[in-house]
């Protein structure tokens, strides 16, 4: 008779292969009853080994450390590969954009066995992962790295690219993510508002959120980017004058405004976006 197991941690496919000291797993999930492992299905599955990467197959060491694969990678890759990668799998970082895999380190995954053994929890764990995915289907989805074409990113977000797009959500590390939205959903929200000038209304309706939602998305990462981002890369204060001097001054501008002096700094400011009041009386206006 198959007795319930007492584990503590996530459900694997298979029990792992190695004994790994400095071992992280993916979620620590209270003591639960976790169901025999008992059910093969004719789904192809990655070795679970926790040293050997699930994509390149080379070893971990203390020179080429590997991360968990994120359950949100493994769900793209069991969508688009029909290959089952247990719970607890290891990859090179390089492998991944933010939680999904890169489509080229997709392609490289190998199959390794023909068949997987699972336990009730796995199943369940893996039909839900798939329905979650299945319902962020037909909104915009930045979270979804393969969910958008790089074409898409630059329209959307005026002409950054995917890459620029996760360098600027990294910065933002003071806007908690929610349940229904993530810091990449806020940050988007807000380049899609700026680059289209669509309503609050049209922005729910594209991302699947309601308009309270976005107003509230849209206010927090406008006000956590102040704090966080433009501290670091804007202003006159984010670098100093040697470095101004040394790293952004041009011979040729140096030769034309300064003298050749190489403290010299030099700016070039363009009047364009630069906020000045106007008259109300239109004919002073465009005097
Ligand atoms: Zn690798």
């Amino acid at each position: 008779m198959n007795l319930p197991q007492t584990k503590l941690g996530t459900a694997t496919c298979q029990s792992n292969d190695d004994d790994d000291p400095d071992f992280l797993s993916e979620e620590t999930l209270p003591t639960e009853l976790i169901s025999p492992i008992s059910i093969q299905l004719n789904l192809s599955s990655t070795s679970n080994s926790h040293r050997r990467c699930t994509v390149c197959q080379k070893n971990s060491s203390d020179r080429h450390r590997q991360v968990v694969v994120p359950h949100e990678a493994r769900t793209q890759d069991f969508i688009q590969k029909c290959i089952v990668i247990p719970a607890n799998s290891r990859c090179c970082p390089n492998h991944l954009l933010g939680n999904y895999f890169t489509q080229e380190s997709i392609s490289m995954i190998p199959k390794v066995n023909n068949t997987t053994r699972f336990n009730r929890s796995d199943i369940t764990e893996l039909l839900d992962r798939v329905r979650e995915t299945l319902t962020l289907n037909g909104k915009l989805n930045f979270d979804c790295a393969h969910s958008l074409s790089v074409e898409d990113y630059q329209r959307l977000t005026d002409s950054l690219t995917r890459n620029q797009f996760e360098a600027v959500a990294n910065t933002v590390t003071d806007l908690r993510k929610s349940e229904i939205r993530s810091v990449k959903t806020c940050l988007a929200i807000l380049f899609v508002k700026v680059r289209t000038g669509l309503s609050n209304s049209i922005l729910a309706t594209l991302f699947s959120l309601e308009i309270h939602q976005i107003q509230r998305a849209t206010h927090a990462v406008r006000f956590s980017l102040v704090k966080s981002f433009v501290p670091k890369f804007l202003g006159f204060q984010h670098m100093s004058h040697e470095k101004f001097t040394r790293d952004h001054t041009t011979p040729t501008a140096r030769t034309l405004f300064a003298d050749n002096q190489p403290e010299t700094g030099i700016f070039v400011l363009n009047g364009t976006y630069i906020y000045l009041p106007s008259f109300s009386k239109a004919d002073i206006q465009y005097a």
